[in-house]
């Protein structure tokens, strides 16, 4: 992995702003800067862990955090009904930061996956 911090590791730091909607110890969440639905929320857990792939088992309480907080915020943002929680694991599957972390996306009709 890079020694240079991500984007979204700048953002835990505390050194860019986001507009957030969640933070523990563990977890944080925010708002997708540029939203593709109405509700647009991106949650991960402030361990610097690459992608999916590289989670251990040692992290396996942290996928459940964010679970949990997930569908708190589905709730609160007014999704429960239906939304999508998905990450997008290298850069053949769309990721762009390399900082684990799941999109909260709904608000619309979100037709079939891509
Ligand atoms: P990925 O493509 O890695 O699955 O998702 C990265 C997401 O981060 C994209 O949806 C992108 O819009 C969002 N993003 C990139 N830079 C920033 C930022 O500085 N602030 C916020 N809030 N979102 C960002």
């Amino acid at each position: 992995m890079s020694e240079e911090k991500t984007i979204f590791k700048k953002i835990i730091d505390g050194e860019l702003p986001c507009d957030k909607v969640f933070e523990n110890d563990r977890i944080l969440a925010f708002k997708d800067i540029a939203p593709v639905a109405p509700v647009h929320l991106l949650i991960l857990p402030k361990k610097c862990i690459e992608s999916f792939q590289q989670m251990e088992s040692e992290d396996l309480a942290l996928l459940a955090e964010v679970g949990q907080v997930a569908q708190g915020l589905a709730k609160e943002f007014g999704v429960a009904s239906g939304y999508r929680l998905l990450t997008n694991c290298g850069a053949q599957a769309g990721q762009t930061v390399f900082h684990l972390h799941f999109h909260l996306i709904g608000g619309r009709d979100l037709g079939p996956m891509a």
